[in-house]
């Protein structure tokens, strides 16, 4: 039907007859002449048609926005002066001879340029029309290089591409299900996968040494946070292989995607351990792009008269830090007094700080509602964080999971406020996870998943659980995670001493995980693998300030797709069916 794209038409095309399809992005009526702006996913460009040929004008005279047309006509320079150098179809403009409409439009509900004036519910209502914005459509363009550039990473190191069903067996990744009915076994339920993981497992028990796939996940979570209930995965498992195996392919496949889609060489990726990572940082993964760190004061300040500072120096799961900024001793009341509700938002219950205006002058260069406090280390404090006059200190003092993330937080707000970035990119590998973290109940869970290999023997993991380290490792950039995974146990030995220590009686671990257990004793090699978070990983590298910018039909935050109206009601028949009574339904029905 056409002979060129919209966005494809330029200067070396001048005098020759081109047809292109789409839509009307824009139409001006300029007295007599009608300047059509046609739009489709290659670009914009200027088509005019006029009184002359009657049959096109009349066409172009009842087009409106978004009807969808097919134009024929001759490219010619565009008249001095109305060139538009900032358009990659700008210096030219199409003489249309035949306008044909393909399809009219109903009025929009919003004008594509002017989509920042409606709610993101208006827009996800409608996505299709959303999706028609240029700068929507070269995101998705960009995911499907990206998917596009793994894949051939991959095959070309021997990577096996391997589906996995989604109809499964629960596969814990710390969250909620989502079940699925079976129709066929009255009163049982499928679960849609978490991840892959113990299907790629499988697969290494099967010999297949080297899989990915790019999986869609379910997990039903708090969408508090930049999450969607389905999300999509890179996920990756390898045979025979350590770690260091692991990471370096990784990381490579990293390195060369970023090289070849966005023509940007990442640095060195260091390698930091988990307990380096909180301490210096508050995180697991730290923004390395920001020059602040934490500073641990727990021994000076065990010392202090001042019992919100000496508490938790003192107690065992307490931690005393502080935050140095250079030059933030101009931050204004109004600022401080925002960044202690700030951190509020974490738990912390004040924002103690120092403002070091003159240091010479010791304590009478402080200025500081605290300060009269801890007058015996003062000086060894502004030592330690290495402060000089116009710097701000900022304190946090609680619970070590408080502190780590109210004051975690607080450096990267800052540095976003005060735009402290050094680098553009700044990769890195956190590693030597511990194995396990405590609930507020002194029960024990996985910080990454029961199938992560600890680093010590199934003897020593049993006599201290909460010591143990894992062997897992998590790709972090600019305060991302991309991905995270683990060296996995291979030994069913380990395998039911960790499902032991999680509290997973042997009858349970048998009904939920017997054919993983199975699987183990018939000749299970080594392995290990690792899985990225895809839509995470193309919102960093589009620069989207959200997920559902890069997703083509995203969920909201309460788990709804607006344009589908799913998840809907199903009619009673299909509920009969399914053997489901609903509680709700039940309680109408009985009281007919
Ligand atoms: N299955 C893990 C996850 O989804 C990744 C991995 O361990 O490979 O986080």
């Amino acid at each position: 039907m056409r002979s060129h794209y919209c966005g494809q038409l330029n200067e070396t095309l001048v005098d020759q007859t081109v047809t292109v399809c789409g839509w009307v992005h824009r139409r001006r009526d300029h007295g007599g002449v009608i300047f059509l702006d046609m739009r489709d996913r290659d670009g914009i460009a200027q088509f005019v048609v006029d009184p002359d040929t009657a049959e096109a004008f009349a066409n172009a005279d009842r087009a409106r926005s978004e009807y969808v047309l097919r134009v024929t006509g001759r490219v010619r320079l565009r008249p001095e002066g109305t060139q538009n150098p900032n358009m990659p179809t700008g210096m030219i403009e199409v003489l249309a001879k035949e306008v044909e409409v393909l399809n009219a439009a109903a009025t929009p509900p919003f004008q594509l340029d002017e989509h920042g004036k409606v709610g993101e519910e208006v827009r996800l209502k409608h996505r299709y029309i959303d999706l028609r914005r240029p700068e929507m459509i070269e995101k998705l363009r960009l995911r499907s290089r990206i998917s596009h550039n793994v894949r051939a990473y991959l095959e070309n190191q021997g990577f096996l591409d391997i589906e996995t069903p989604v109809l499964t067996r629960a596969t814990p990744e710390g969250a909620r299900d989502y079940l699925v009915p079976s129709r066929t076994h009255a009163g049982s339920f499928f679960a849609l996968p978490q991840s892959p993981q113990l299907f790629k497992q499988l697969l290494m028990v099967a010999g297949f040494d080297r899989y990915y796939q790019i999986a869609k996940c379910f997990r039903d979570e708090d969408l508090r946070a930049d999450r969607q209930p389905e999300f999509t995965q890179i996920d990756i498992e390898a045979s025979f292989v350590s770690e260091d195996d692991i990471m370096s392919i990784t990381e490579d496949m990293i390195r060369q995607l970023f090289n070849d889609v966005l023509d940007v060489e990442l640095p060195a990726f260091p390698r930091m351990t988990w307990h380096d990572a909180m301490q210096r940082f508050g995180s697991d993964k730290p923004d390395l792009r920001i020059p602040l760190e934490l500073t641990d004061i727990d021994d000076l300040m065990k010392q202090v008269d001042f019992k919100v500072f000496s508490g938790p120096a003192n107690a065992e799961d307490g931690r005393v830090a502080a935050l140095k900024v250079a030059g933030g001793a101009s931050l204004s009341r109004k600022v401080i007094d925002e960044y202690t509700k700030f951190v509020g938002i974490y738990g912390a219950k004040g924002l103690a700080w120092i403002k070091v205006n003159e240091r010479a002058k010791g304590i009478e260069g402080l200025q500081s509602p605290i300060v009269k406090f801890m007058e015996n280390v003062v000086e060894e404090l502004l030592d330690r964080v290495d402060a000089k006059d116009g710097d701000i200190i900022f304190f946090g003092a609680d619970k070590a999971s408080i502190v780590n993330e109210a004051m975690g937080a607080l450096r990267v707000r800052i540095g976003a406020d005060l735009d402290l970035y050094t680098h553009e990119w700044a990769p890195l590998w956190v590693v030597d996870f511990p194995m396990f973290e405590a609930d507020g109940n002194g029960r024990l869970s996985p910080l990454h998943h029961p199938f992560t290999a600890p680093a010590c023997s199934p003897e020593a993991l049993k006599a201290d659980p909460a010591a143990a380290l894992s062997r897992a490792y998590d790709m972090v950039l600019n305060g991302t995670e991309l991905g995270g995974g683990s060296l996995r146990i291979h030994d069913q030995t380990m395998q039911s001493t960790v499902f032991d220590i999680l509290g997973i009686g042997e009858k349970e671990a048998r009904e939920k995980f017997g054919f993983l257990l199975d699987a183990l004793h018939y000749g299970a090699p080594p392995h290990g693998g690792l899985a990225f978070g895809l839509d995470r990983l193309v919102m960093l590298m589009t620069g989207a300030t959200t997920i559902r910018e890069v997703i083509a039909f995203p969920k909201t935050q309460s788990a709804a797709c607006l344009m589908t109206d799913a998840p809907g009601d199903v009619s009673a028949e299909q509920l009969k069916e399914l053997n489901i009574r609903l509680r709700q339904k039940a309680k109408a029905d009985a009281s007919e």
